[in-house]
């Protein structure tokens, strides 16, 4: 029997897994995250399940292999949470590299359209029958400069979204493929014509706070900046003080700097200690959702099949497509 600990299980989780389950596969599923202080609920299994959040450092990852855990399995594509050079040699580690990059990208669109025309703030007036419209003036998308930054899976599909809407699309990309017939420009240049720029690369020492005060100099008075990516490519700070200065028109967030710490839990009975989202949530011109853009029926089947077929072709044939591990 292979005995499989998920972390930082939610219900959908567990409802997108369960079907899974066989005579020869046991899931245990824990609501808390992976840590130095949880690993020793890994003890008797053979595959450690985990999200973003998990913290699966060198400590962890020694104490997982002591225990005999020979896998870790990540149910998301990003791994920097993740020793993977301390785990090379040690416990194998896998990971699902694509599981709805529609989902990411529809997200992002459904942020910048909820920003530019307002309909988060209509929604509620109208359930407390204002049928005002003042102050809900939004703009038209058509006609006006996209920047996108990263052009991989998420944000071509992010790219052909824009089109529909008949916008100019502009693109940076560090590692650009010269296979489509996206208009490339320099990031600086990007930076100075977009209307809106989405952030669609992934968060390494290189695009670290490219967002920040030296690059919002550089943008449009009134420019959107959409992150779906990763909440460290913006420097918050220094995005608080544009959006002050009236330098940015609005910030669309679905992912932010200090994010796992609040995101994916219920603090609304509580006080939470972090002055910097208190200062972006009150702002009228901040849109934040929970690292969200994922989350739909598709992605969490897609999560839950690769995972299950991950764990299965490196205990049954030894290697696996979506190791990370060498
Ligand atoms: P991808 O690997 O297909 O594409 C990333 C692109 O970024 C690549 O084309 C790469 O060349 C480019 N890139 C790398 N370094 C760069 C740099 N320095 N400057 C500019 N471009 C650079 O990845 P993807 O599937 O499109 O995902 C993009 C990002 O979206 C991920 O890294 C992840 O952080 C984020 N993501 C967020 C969610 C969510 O729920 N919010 C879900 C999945 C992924």
């Amino acid at each position: 029997m292979m005995k499989i600990a998920f972390f930082d299980t939610k219900k959908y989780d567990i409802s997108s897994f369960e079907k899974y389950k066989t005579h020869s596969i046991d899931f245990k599923f824990f609501e808390t995250r992976l840590n130095e202080d949880t690993a020793s609920l890994c003890k008797g299994y053979d595959v450690a399940c985990v999200f973003v959040n998990d913290d699966v450092n060198s400590k962890v990852i020694d104490d997982l292999y002591s225990y005999g855990v020979k896998l870790i399995a990540l149910r998301c594509a990003g791994f920097n949470n993740v020793d993977i050079k301390h785990a090379e040699g040690k416990i194998t580690v896998v990971r699902v590299p694509a599981y709805s990059p529609y989902a990411v990208a529809e997200h992002a669109i459904a942020m910048l359209l909820t920003h530019v025309r307002n309909t988060h703030k209509a929604y509620i007036r109208t359930k407390g029958y204002n049928f005002s419209l003042n102050g809900l003036c939004g703009f038209d998308l058509h006609g006006k400069t996209v920047g996108v930054v990263g052009t991989g899976k998420i944000g071509r599909i992010f790219i052909d979204i824009c089109r529909g809407f008949g916008m100019r699309v502009l693109a940076y990309d560090k590692y650009r493929k010269n296979d489509d017939d996206t208009e490339y420009t320099t990031l600086e240049n990007l930076f100075k014509s977009a209307d809106i720029i989405s952030m669609h690369c992934p968060l390494t020492e290189d695009t670290y706070h490219m967002i920040n005060e030296n690059t919002i100099r550089m943008m449009k008075k009134g420019v959107v900046i959409v992150n779906t990516s990763r909440g460290a490519l913006i420097d918050t700070e220094d995005l608080i003080e544009g959006i002050k200065s009236k330098k940015i028109g609005g910030a669309c967030l679905d992912v932010y700097e200090e994010g796992a710490d609040v995101f994916y839990e219920d603090y609304s009975s509580d006080i939470i200690d972090d002055d910097t989202l208190a200062i972006l949530l009150s702002m009228p011109n901040v849109l934040v959702t929970s690292h969200q853009a994922f989350l739909t029926n598709e992605a969490l089947e897609n999560i839950a099949e690769t995972t299950v077929k991950n764990i299965n072709d490196f205990f049954l044939h030894g290697k696996c497509e979506n190791q990370v591990t060498i």
